[in-house]
């Protein structure tokens, strides 16, 4: 057997120099920063995805997440793909043609799951209000009391505002209507509390790559029993094979048949990130980020800035802080990327130019890096031009 090494590539392929990826502080809104133990994993010998080790790591991915999600007697499981495949795994599955699929539109991400609601044939109805806000109990109630819908979704941490939305209103005002409720929780997984059973959630989707510190490439999911019940009562296949929940069920928890080849290293990568949480204590890491935020926002305000968000509104592990006026947010982001190595992102669609997204969680939430973060920020925003 012939093994090419790095020493004796063929001449083709000789120009290429080995991988060598650029040394970033991820202060970004995600993906963030990966735990070293998390990048050990990755580098573990594969098993066949049929192999009773592997179905053990699946189990323990499993168990793992019921604390981040605050599962309660409710179902955990992954999806191989983002999170934006757990989405439309959430949407493709409780849809059917004709659903009336309710959705709170205060962000980006909202849109995207009314495009895909449509796309799956749903008769969807949204309630607006501006990038920043959220809706109050009563707003939410009235709303799904006056449209009568069979589906709800919301975001729970949305990523492009800062902004966390309450879910227990919505959950009870949805369930007296008799519909089922669906909660992003791609960017608070992880990084706030979720308590998907105690809110009432029925559907949740996340992301590895944002409050657990693992890279992308995995959605983990939530579904409460009532999901469940309505998923093996559903008459019609759901229109995606590859994202069919009960299938992906089946494989992961039930007879174990192949259904796709799970992505081994993803799902090593996973496991050791959920075990890094567990060791730490989820309650621990939630406390953690939340005095970082603190502290960040007590800095960010010394020096004259203003956050988007309402104080009591705020996802603790992303922040957006309003750009000042006259500064040019793209040239403060480069500067941090060219002289530190800091990724910072700035606003999209409504708020682009007029807010810096900046997430601080994972191995990057300590005090020491807040301090290091806003000095660099400081000196950033000085060399464009702003005086505090
Ligand atoms: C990042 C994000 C998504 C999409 O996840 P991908 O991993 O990028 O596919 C969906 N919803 C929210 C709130 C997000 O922050």
């Amino acid at each position: 057997m012939s093994a090419i090494t790095q020493n004796e590539r063929p001449a083709t392929t000789a120009r290429y120099s080995s991988l060598a990826p650029p040394r970033r502080y991820l202060f970004g809104p995600g993906p963030s920063m990966v735990h070293p133990r998390v990048y050990e994993a990755l580098s573990k010998p594969i098993v066949g995805h049929l192999d009773p080790f592997f179905i053990q790591v699946m189990q323990d991915i499993q168990q793992l997440l019921r604390a981040p999600f605050g599962a309660g007697d409710g179902t955990t499981m992954v999806i191989s793909g983002t999170g934006s495949a757990g989405m439309e795994a959430s949407v493709a599955n409780f849809v059917e043609s004709g659903t009336k699929l309710a959705v709170f539109a205060n962000g980006y991400f909202c849109d995207r799951i009314i495009e895909m609601g449509k796309r799956q044939g749903a008769n969807v109805v949204r309630f607006e209000k501006p990038w920043g806000t959220t809706f109050s109990d009563k707003e939410a109630a009235d709303f799904i009391r006056r449209e009568k819908p069979q589906l709800v979704a919301y975001v729970h941490a949305e990523t492009s505002t800062g902004a966390v939305q309450a879910g227990s209103a919505i959950c009870s005002a949805a369930h007296d209507a008799g519909a089922l409720v669906i909660a992003d929780c791609v960017t608070s997984l992880g990084g706030i509390p979720v308590d998907a059973a105690t809110t009432g959630i029925d559907i949740a989707y996340s992301c590895s790559q944002k409050g657990l510190s693992c890279p992308p490439g995995l959605s983990p999911m939530f579904l409460s029993q009532r999901a469940m019940t309505w998923l093996g009562a559903r008459s019609s296949p759901v229109r995606s094979w590859y994202l069919d929940l009960k299938l992906i069920y089946d494989y992961s928890t039930v007879s174990h048949r192949y259904h796709h080849t799970a992505p081994i290293s993803m799902f090593y990568a996973l496991r050791e990130a959920l075990v890094v949480i567990a060791e730490e204590g989820i309650e621990n890491r939630w406390e953690r980020h939340r005095r970082c935020h603190d502290a960040f926002v007590k800095g960010v305000e010394a020096m004259g800035l203003r956050m988007l968000v309402p104080e009591g509104q705020r996802i603790s592990t992303l922040n957006t802080v309003c750009v000042p006026e006259g500064v040019d947010e793209a040239k403060v982001r480069r500067r941090l990327l060219d002289a530190q190595g800091i990724e910072i992102l700035g606003g999209f669609g409504p708020l682009a130019g007029k807010v810096f997204r900046i997430g601080i969680m994972g191995p990057l939430a300590t005090e020491e890096n807040v301090q290091f973060l806003l000095e660099e920020l400081r000196k950033s925003l000085t060399a464009e031009g702003y005086r505090p």
